[in-house]
């Protein structure tokens, strides 16, 4: 807790600042309620969920004296209303083997990260785990897995800059099965400037991957930047439509004052949130805590 709570530093400055500006001194009315509703939006909250809140804070209080304290509290209690129903662990079903993980977000979200911070995870569980570097175009992303391969000790599959991404899945897939490998974790491409290339390519990772064996993948991960902002509900619904998202990652919390964009994600999506990225290093992700997170971000 205390780590991510050095991360969000920067959301607690701003919305717990932003409340103590609103309410010190003041009794609470319409002109407070609304100043609370702008800094909530301001937050990446979302207008529904930042309507919400500044209703439920006004509960009972109007023309009361409120302490920046009090409202605090319930702002966090009702984001972590929101969040609670979507904190959901990483669930590996062992029977599987390998257990398909399929990673996907746009470039620079954190992907190749992530995927190298899950590895290491597993790997200290005792799990063995394979990564395949689906996103063939870029050759950086490929060096890229391949460092956190050598680094967390797990065998990395690749082909050539420009290769068949699912060719590659299938081999990877084919591999891990011969090996008894426990989890494969696969990188994809996350070309967004070009949507019709980005489906056709992740729809046929999936079916061509689904020859070999049809459960497969168990687990499709979409990686949001948080300091995307709004700009992170329109990749949920598109990766969302092509590939079919089971759970969400949301990385670079500690670089941004708008971890409020996960609460506006949880309203209008309802998907697991199963992991959060507080930095670069392999121990920074953290498992998904509602209540941690909103207590974080109000300060
Ligand atoms: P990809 O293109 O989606 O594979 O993104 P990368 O994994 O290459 O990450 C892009 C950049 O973001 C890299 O410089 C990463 O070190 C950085 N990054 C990834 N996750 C985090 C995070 O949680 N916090 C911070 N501060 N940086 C991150």
């Amino acid at each position: 807790f205390q780590r991510m709570k050095e991360g969000l530093t920067r959301s607690t400055k701003n919305l717990s600042g932003g409340i103590t500006g609103i309410f010190t001194k003041k009794k609470l009315d319409r002109a407070t309620l609304d100043e609370l509703e702008e800094l909530l939006i301001g937050a990446d909250l979302g207008l529904d969920a930042a309507a919400a809140i500044a209703e439920a804070v006004g509960k009972d209080r109007y023309d009361k004296e409120v302490s920046p304290e009090e409202i605090r509290k319930i702002v966090a209690d009702e984001i972590a209303e929101v969040l609670k129903p979507v904190e959901k662990p990483l669930e590996i079903d062992a029977t599987k083997k390998p257990f398909v993980i399929l990673m996907t977000g746009v470039n620079g979200a954190g992907k190749t990260t992530t995927i190298g911070k899950i590895g290491a995870t597993l790997k200290a569980e005792g799990k063995s785990v394979m990564l395949a570097a689906g996103d063939t175009f870029r050759a950086a992303a490929v060096e890229q897995l391949k460092v956190w391969g050598t680094r967390i000790g797990a065998p990395v599959c690749a082909t050539k800059t420009g290769g068949d991404a699912a060719g590659l899945a299938y081999e990877a897939l084919a591999r891990a099965k011969e090996e008894g490998t426990d989890v494969l974790l696969i990188d994809t491409a996350g070309r967004l400037q070009n949507k019709a290339d980005l489906m056709a390519e992740l729809e046929k990772v999936i079916r061509v991957m689904r020859k070999l064996d049809p459960e497969t993948p168990h687990a499709t991960l979409l990686v949001l930047d948080a300091t995307t902002g709004q700009n992170a509900l329109n990749q949920v619904e598109i990766f969302g439509q092509v590939a079919g998202i089971t759970g969400l990652v949301m990385t670079k919390l500690d670089g941004t004052a708008r971890g409020g964009i996960l609460v506006a994600i949880a309203r209008k999506f309802g998907l697991p949130v199963h992991m959060i990225g507080v930095g670069e290093g392999i121990d920074d992700l953290q498992p998904f805590s509602a209540e941690a997170y909103a207590r974080a971000i109000t300060g």
